[in-house]
C-alpha cells in the first residue's frame, strides 16, 4: 500500500515551522511496510486542500492529514475533508463530554467553535488523543483510507505511535527495516564511486547514501514478512559494505562520532582532555552533548592567544617561534600540556588557520594540525589536514578528524595496552 501525508498549515509555508510531522509520520509507516512516495504541505485554505486532496485521491490507498483540527476559524481539515469525500459530520457524544469535564477542571468557558473538535465523519473512527484536546480521526470511502492527525508535534507523535500505527500495520504483510552505516574520512562521492556496483544491482535490500557535513550515512533498507527476515536480507549487504569500506567506517547503528568515542574510551578506561585553539571548544560541545560524558572527558582548555597556549598549557615559546603556531609541533605541546594540567592519559591538541584571513606566515587557510598524546607512553602522534577556505567547515572538519584520531588509537589492538 501506499500513503500520502498532507501537512495543513500556512506557518508550515512561511518557514515558521519545520514540517516534523510528516516526518515522524514517515519513519512509523517505514516499520510497517507501507510506502510513502509524497510529502504535500497546504496552507490553511479549503480550495488548496481539496486540491491536494484530489490528487492524492488518484495516487494513495492511504492519506493522512496534520493540522487544522483545533477549534479556531482557521482549523478547516476536517471540514474540508469530509466535503471532498462527499461525508457529513456529526457529534462525537463521549469527546464533547470529555471537552467539557477538561474545560470544567480547567475553569474556562466552553464556547460553540469547541465542538467542532468533538465532530467525526459519519461511520468513521476516532482516535482518542490522550495528549490534547483535538482528537484525530479516520474513515474509508472510495477505496482509500483517510486519517486526520492534530498538528502539534507532541500530540501528533504519540496519537500516531499509539492509535494509528496498530491500525496500518494490520494493513500490511510486509515489513520495512533499515540500518545505518556510519562513516568519516571518506567524501561522498568517493564512497558512492566504490559503492555504486552494489547500489545498481541490489533492489531488495537498497543502498542509499546521505551526506551531512563531513560524514556519510549509508543506509541499507530491505522489506520482508517480520523484521527478522528483513534484517537478514539486511547483515550481508552490511558486511560486504564494511569490508569495502574499511576503517573509515566508525559504527553500524551507533550514535554520533562523539559517542562512539565515549564508548571507546569507556571500554579502555581512559580519560580525554582537550585544548583547543581553532575550533574555540567544539570538540568538547560534541564530547558534552553525550549524556555520561563526564565519566570519561574531563575538560577543555580554549587556548586562542598564544599566552593562553603559553601559560595555561605550557606551551614553549620558542617552539612557537620555531615550527609556528599552526604547526604539528604546537599541537603536541597543546596536547601535552593539558594532559599535564588535567592528569588525563589522552590529550588532544587542535591548533589551525579558520581565515578567512591568514596569520601572515605562509602557511595557507584552512590548514590544521592535530595532535594526540598517550600520557601514559609520552607518545604523540601528530597529523596536518587542509579543509578548504569556509570557515565554518574547517572547524567541524577539524573537530571531527580531532575525534577520530582517538577512535582510530582506540580500535588499534594493543596500542593502549
Ligand atoms: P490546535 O488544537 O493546537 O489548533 P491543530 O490540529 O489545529 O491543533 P494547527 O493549528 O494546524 O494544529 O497547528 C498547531 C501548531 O502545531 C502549529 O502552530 C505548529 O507549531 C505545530 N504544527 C502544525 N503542523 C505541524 C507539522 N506538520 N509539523 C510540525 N509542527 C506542526
Amino acid at each position: 500500500m501506499t500513503c500520502e501525508i498532507i501537512a495543513v498549515g500556512t506557518e508550515l509555508l512561511l518557514g515558521g515551522v519545520a514540517n516534523t510531522d510528516a516526518r515522524d509520520i514517515s519513519q512509523g509507516l517505514a516499520e510497517t511496510g507501507i510506502r510513502c512516495y509524497f510529502h504535500t504541505t497546504v496552507g490553511d485554505n479549503p480550495g488548496r486542500l481539496k486540491e491536494a486532496l484530489r490528487i492524492a485521491k488518484g495516487r494513495a490507498d492511504i492519506i493522512i492529514t496534520t493540522g487544522g483540527l483545533g477549534p479556531t476559524c482557521d482549523d478547516l481539515t476536517k471540514q474540508t475533508v469530509c466535503e471532498a469525500f462527499g461525508l457529513p459530520l456529526e457529534l462525537h457524544q463521549p469527546t464533547w463530554e470529555k471537552i467539557l469535564s477538561f474545560f470544567k477542571a480547567v475553569g474556562r468557558p466552553v464556547t460553540e467553535n469547541n465542538r467542532q473538535q468533538a465532530m467525526i465523519p459519519v461511520g468513521g473512527i476516532l482516535l482518542e488523543n490522550d495528549w490534547g484536546t483535538a482528537p484525530g480521526c479516520g474513515f474509508q470511502k472510495d477505496g482509500l483510507w483517510v486519517f486526520m492527525l492534530p498538528g502539534p508535534p507532541k500530540e501528533c507523535r504519540p496519537l500516531f505511535q499509539n492509535c494509528l500505527m496498530p491500525i496500518l500495520r494490520s494493513f500490511s504483510d510486509t515489513t520495512i527495516a533499515s540500518r545505518n552505516i556510519r562513516v568519516f574520512g571518506m567524501g561522498e562521492s568517493a564512497v558512492e564511486d566504490r559503492l555504486r556496483p552494489l547500489m545498481e544491482g541490489s533492489r531488495n535490500p537498497t543502498l542509499a547514501p546521505y551526506a551531512q557535513e563531513g560524514e556519510v550515512t549509508l543506509r541499507v533498507t530491505a522489506s520482508a514478512a517480520t523484521k527478522e527476515d528483513a534484517i537478514a536480507l539486511i547483515d550481508p549487504m552490511v558486511s560486504k559494505v564494511t569490508a569495502l569500506l574499511g576503517d573509515v567506517v566508525y559504527g553500524v547503528d551507533t550514535g554520533a562520532l562523539e559517542e562512539v568515542v565515549l564508548t571507546l574510551l569507556n571500554s579502555a578506561g581512559v580519560r580525554l582532555a582537550v585544548a583547543e585553539s581553532c575550533t574555540g571548544g567544539l570538540v568538547s560541545a560534541r564530547l558534552t552533548s553525550v549524556p555520561g560524558a563526564s565519566k570519561r572527558f574531563l575538560g577543555g582548555v580554549v587556548a586562542y592567544a598564544r599566552s593562553v597556549k603559553e601559560t595555561l598549557l605550557g606551551v614553549d615559546g620558542q617552539v612557537i617561534d620555531r615550527y609556528g603556531m599552526v604547526s604539528e609541533q604546537v599541537a603536541a605541546a597543546m596536547a601535552e600540556g593539558v594532559c599535564k594540567a588535567t592528569s588525563a592519559e589522552l590529550g588532544l591538541g587542535i591548533t589551525g588557520l579558520a581565515g578567512p584571513s591568514g596569520d601572515g606566515s605562509e602557511t595557507p587557510v584552512g590548514t590544521v594540525c592535530i595532535a594526540l598524546c598517550d600520557a601514559r607512553t609520552g607518545v604523540a602522534t601528530a597529523l596536518t589536514r587542509n579543509f578548504g577556505d569556509e570557515r565554518g567547515r574547517i572547524r567541524n572538519m577539524a573537530a571531527l578528524t580531532a575525534l577520530d584520531m582517538v577512535r582510530r588509537l582506540l580500535t588499534l589492538p594493543g596500542i593502549l595496552c
